[in-house]
């Protein structure tokens, strides 16, 4: 738990990301994660997903842009992927997440409306391609802000994708609100610090309102996306989906890039729709922050690579 929140305290701060800003992606345990540097590097680990039954969200990695130039060059990375997805002929099986303090989210005064209005132009050029977008959910302050951008977005593109975080305690709550027809609901457990004011604390106690918030929206007329690794939330999704009759297209297990591939692999082979989150670009250091503060395990690694680099 001490090391858990020292890693997400690392990923806001700039001391180890200044000595691994110098770590390519191609080291060992980046690129477990990552898919690449560049967009066409993304698209072509897509295509080896692709060709397995695997169907992809492909996210350009950056978070938390300081000015306006950063959001705009943000905007036109998700511009570019998109058209090269769609010059590759995947993008009806590749849709795209992105991060709102990406495109400018946190910029005063007015950086909601800027990153409503970048990722507005996103979800156009996502739509020509014949695909969608999600937007990640960031910390619990800014919960509010996302869904409303979200809900904004829905008006003009209802295929935009939501993201729900089981590990706060409100989340029961923002499950009924968006179990409606057509609205895609990614569930996953929450990957940021959180107080416990607003925060489940215990793992059980995570898994729990996981559980809850599943059977809200398996129960519901939206199309639930099922993102977890946790093998026991799997099989209760599969049996939840069963229980409220759920043919496999109605809903869809997600999981990170680099993680339990084989259990994508069985998923797919049983006939459930599977997509994984593929990241790339060099801005990998809080997202690889993230994934060690989920699997300790893999910090000795990180710290075996950044001394012999
Ligand atoms: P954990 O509690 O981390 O793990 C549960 C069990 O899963 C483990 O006990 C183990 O059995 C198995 N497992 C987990 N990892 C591994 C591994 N590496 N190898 C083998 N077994 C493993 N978080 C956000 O806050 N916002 C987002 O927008 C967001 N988007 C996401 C999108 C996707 C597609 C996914 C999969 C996750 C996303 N997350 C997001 C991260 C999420 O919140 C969790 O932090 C992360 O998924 C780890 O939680 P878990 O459900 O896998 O369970």
């Amino acid at each position: 738990m001490v090391l858990r929140r020292a890693l997400l305290a690392a990923a806001r701060g700039r001391g180890v990301q200044k000595l691994a800003s110098t770590m390519p992606v191609s080291s060992t345990i980046v690129s477990r994660f990552v898919a690449g540097e560049t967009a066409d590097e993304a698209i072509e680990v897509a295509r080896q997903l692709l060709d397995e039954g695997i169907q992809v969200t492909i996210d350009h990695l950056g978070e938390h842009t300081e000015d306006r130039e950063g959001a705009e060059s943000a905007t036109r990375a998700y511009l570019d992927l998109l058209d090269r997805l769609s010059r590759a002929g995947v993008a009806r099986s590749c849709e795209v997440s992105l991060k709102l303090s990406a495109l400018g989210r946190d910029l005063r005064p007015d950086g909601e409306k800027l990153a409503l209005e970048n990722t507005r132009t996103i979800a156009l050029a996502a739509r020509n391609a014949g695909t969608a977008i999600s937007i990640d959910m960031e910390d619990y302050t800014t919960v509010d802000s996302t869904l409303s951008v979200v809900q904004e977005l829905r008006r003009d593109f209802p295929e935009t994708g939501a993201v729900l975080q089981a590990y706060l305690r409100r989340t029961e709550g923002d499950c009924r609100d968006l179990a409606y027809q057509g609205s895609r609901v990614r569930l996953c457990k929450g990957a940021y610090a959180a107080p416990e004011s607003v925060a489940f604390r215990r793992r059980s106690e995570i898994d729990l309102s996981y559980v809850r918030c599943l059977k809200i929206l398996m129960a519901g007329q939206g199309y639930p996306m099922v993102a977890t690794h946790d093998p026991r939330l799997i099989e209760i999704a599969s049996a939840l989906a069963m229980r409220y009759d759920r043919s496999p297209g109605s809903y869809e297990f997600q999981m990170l890039y680099g993680v339990r591939p084989e259990e994508q692999r069985r998923l797919v082979s049983l006939g459930d729709t599977v997509r994984v989150y593929l990241p790339y670009g060099d801005q990998w250091y809080a997202y690889l922050m993230r994934r060690l503060a989920e699997r300790p395990a893999y910090v000795g690694f990180f710290l075996r690579s950044l001394v012999t680099r």
